[in-house]
């Protein structure tokens, strides 16, 4: 590994609702969750689905009792992509600290946050959590400096909003965009230009193309639309992610090959794939 590596994990790749079938396993069950760690082994995580509970007892075993810092991104507030927040056991911590980052305007990011903890749906409130939290809504236009990296979010077409983010860190792009459904020829055009020669994009690519049909404006998109936007783009890696909660593992396996006819570097998102880029 090269001191500028940046390293990849995904902790939950499953769309809408956590999957925990024995069916689902190889793929896995959890709803959004993506880790980058950056050559200095900071942590920057994006989306706080089911995922992220691994994904935080993993950090306080690494800490061994020293603070834990991260940085959280979040592409919108639907449950699959917040779930896991209050499972979070780093932010119950008082010696950790937790910025989280949201592209999406409007209601203040606490308020938010604190809503899907408020009496009576969690048995702590969000503002009683003892980890130092900071919140943070980046303006349009702007980006994020973190740990050496660029965070750049860009609109999504996805009910209510979502944010994707193109993450410049040296010697690698990654983009991360999920929950976008294709067919809105400016955001469409806005992936393709965010995508743009990306190392790796983590698309949304819950659907058959069959079954788009029956699901048009829902918010998400086809694997082929997927590999349209990775050919357009010029990307070298294709991560179909947020997969439906109805694909098993062997049509996960079967959609990967269908993928991969089209756009060689294609793997299916799985939880637990790790990567130094
Ligand atoms: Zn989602
Ligand atoms: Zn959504």
């Amino acid at each position: 590994m090269s001191d500028a590596s940046v390293r990849l994990r995904f902790w939950g790749v499953r769309g809408s609702t956590p999957t925990p079938q024995v069916e689902n396993l190889t793929f896995g069950g959890n709803t959004s969750c993506v880790e980058i760690r950056t050559a200095a082994n900071d942590c920057i995580i994006f989306d706080a689905g089911s995922g992220i509970r691994n994904l935080g007892q993993s950090l306080m075993k690494e800490a061994a009792g020293q603070p834990v810092n991260v940085k959280l991104f979040l592409t919108h507030f639907h449950w699959d992509h917040i779930q896991g927040l209050p499972f979070f056991i780093p932010i119950y911590g008082p010696k950790n600290h937790i910025s989280f980052y949201t592209g999406i305007q409007g209601r203040p990011l606490q308020e938010t946050l604190e809503g899907q903890m408020a009496k009576p749906y969690f048995p702590v409130d969000f503002d009683q959590v003892a980890a130092r939290r900071d919140f943070n809504t980046i303006d349009p236009g702007k980006h994020v400096d973190a740990s050496g990296m660029k965070i750049i979010p860009f609109p999504l077409n996805h009910p209510q909003n979502a944010s994707g983010y193109r993450i410049e860190a040296p010697g690698a792009v990654i983009v991360y965009a999920t929950d976008y459904e294709h067919g809105h020829p400016t955001l469409d055009s806005t992936l393709r230009e965010y995508a743009q020669g990306a190392d790796l994009l983590i698309c949304d690519s819950q659907y058959t193309p069959a079954e788009y049909e029956k699901h048009k404006g829902w918010g998400h998109s086809t694997w082929l639309n997927a590999v349209h936007v990775a050919r357009d783009a010029k990307v070298k890696q294709l991560f179909l992610f947020h997969h439906d909660p109805t694909h098993d593992d062997q049509q996960m396996m079967r959609i990967t090959e269908d993928a991969r006819m089209q756009f060689e570097n294609t793997t299916a998102a799985w939880e637990g794939f790790a990567a130094v880029l």
